[in-house]
């Protein structure tokens, strides 16, 4: 979170902010946070309530609720920059209407020293399934009147900003979820070649106990555990490779593209990391029996952990959502058919391949389970738009899976991003 405060200001802040704030937060003495979600405004951010107040000197008075926010306060730096999204008086309603303000918990005067508390009250420490150690809290600004903050870029410009956070916030959330993923496997791998009991099938009876790893349901799901977990990874590398590509690109049109593709996989990746994260930290579980439902075992702790990443920066529900509007929305045609061709064009180069030939038939075969479930979507989409009496199922209920799909597809495509002409050698 720190890290993203960090970027936006450098991305969007003044000259002076960068000056006042940017080496606090890089070095670490300060933190920052991203507060947005209020009790009446969760994933529907344009019911935010938080006001600010333009003042005579060019800064705004703040006041409002806000809660759920990570490191919301804390005692182990000496201050705490918040990033709030408020709306100035007189600004419209809906999330058009929503700006973004650097809000000190303590002021900061021009040469850089602390001043003055600046009326950011913690009202309570969220108590939590999981994630015990990062403090989430309920914080109100402005309650005495004296709430100062500071407008970053322009009015009403407060979400396309933050998006330049988010993003880079939905790629982390799915790091953690595949951390966790994978922490979680190696500690089942580890308890699985442990673990006394029973004998090998076909065995004779006194043939004494085996480590659970040689029972075939065990394997399946430690097998089950790597694949995903492995499947997840790849997809936020390319994700990754991805923005590299976009930042470092030499021209427009190449900028564009990689763009494109960022935007379709940030969604993907986020959801599947997260959703998979879980899975994985349950199948965990699973294999440690009894003694990992106990505090004995860190599995338990994962998977109270693992179940956030599904919930914040913007709830899986949300990321499928913004995943349709970019598979079958107006801009789709340069997004998810982008995406095709870098599969299409891997495929054909390697459909003959000695390694690969057999993966990339199951690819393709995927993919065209992608374009069929994308088609049948639309079809859905239409009928309800045009008020057709023959109404299909509501598609929202789909979108979920859609991601799902989505997500085994690229990911399934993956290894071949960086070499997409099938030079690369496989064997
Ligand atoms: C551990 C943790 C840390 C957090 N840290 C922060 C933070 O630092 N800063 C911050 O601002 N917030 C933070 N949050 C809050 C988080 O961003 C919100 O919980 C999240 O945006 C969802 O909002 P909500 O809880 O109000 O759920 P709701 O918006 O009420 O959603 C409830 C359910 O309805 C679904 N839903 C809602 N609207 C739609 C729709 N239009 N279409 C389809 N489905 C929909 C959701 O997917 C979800 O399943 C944190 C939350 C947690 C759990």
């Amino acid at each position: 979170m720190t890290r993203g405060t960090a970027l936006l200001i450098a991305t969007h802040g003044t000259e002076d902010q960068k000056k006042k704030y940017m080496e606090k937060i890089l070095s670490g003495k300060w933190t920052g946070t991203m507060v947005l979600t209020e009790a009446g405004a969760g994933s529907d951010l344009g019911a935010t309530r938080t006001k600010a107040e333009r003042n005579q000197d060019g800064t705004y008075s703040i006041a409002g609720s806000k809660m759920l926010i990570t490191g919301g306060d804390t005692d182990l730096t000496e201050n705490i920059i918040h990033f709030v999204l408020a709306r100035v008086k007189g600004s419209p309603a809906g999330i058009e209407g929503l700006s973004l303000f650097l809000v000190p918990k303590i002021r900061v005067n021009p040469d850089g020293s602390l001043g003055e508390p600046n009326d950011v009250k913690t009202i309570s420490i969220e108590k939590k399934l999981g994630l015990k150690g990062s403090p989430t809290c309920h914080l109100n600004f402005g309650e005495e009147g004296s709430c100062i903050g500071e407008l970053v870029s322009k009015e009403n410009h407060g979400l396309p900003i933050f998006f330049t956070m988010m993003n880079e916030s939905r790629l982390i959330s799915a790091r953690h979820g595949s951390a966790v993923a994978s922490t979680a496997y190696l500690h089942a791998l580890a308890y699985a070649r442990e673990r006394l009991q029973g004998t090998e099938i076909g065995a004779p009876r006194d043939s004494g106990q085996v480590p659970i790893i040689k029972h075939p349901d065990v394997r399946r799901m430690l097998l089950q555990m790597k694949a995903y977990t492995e499947g997840v990874r790849i997809l936020i590398l390319y994700a990754s490779y991805c923005i590299d590509r976009e930042r470092m690109s030499q021209s427009k049109e190449e900028r564009q593209k990689w763009e494109s593709r960022t935007s379709f996989l940030t969604p993907v990746a986020k959801a599947y990391g997260a959703d998979m994260g879980f899975r994985v930290t349950e199948t965990a579980m699973q294999v440690h029996g009894g003694y990992g439902y106990m505090k004995d075992y860190p599995v338990e702790q994962f998977l109270r952990d693992a179940k956030a990443h599904s919930i914040f920066e913007g709830t899986n529900g949300i990321q499928a959502l913004t995943l349709t509007g970019r598979n079958l929305g107006q801009d789709s045609e340069g997004l998810f058919k982008g995406h095709l061709e870098d599969i299409d064009k891997f495929c054909k180069s390697n459909r003959k391949h000695q390694t690969l030939a057999g993966y990339v038939e199951i690819l393709e075969t995927a993919k065209m389970r992608c374009l069929t479930c994308r088609s049948f979507l639309s079809t859905c989409i239409r009928r309800i738009s045009r008020s057709c009496p023959l109404r299909h199922p509501i598609p929202g209920a789909f979108w979920r899976r859609n991601c799902r799909l989505v997500a085994y597809v690229a990911g399934g495509y993956c290894p071949g991003p960086a070499d997409s002409t099938g030079s690369r050698k496989w064997d």
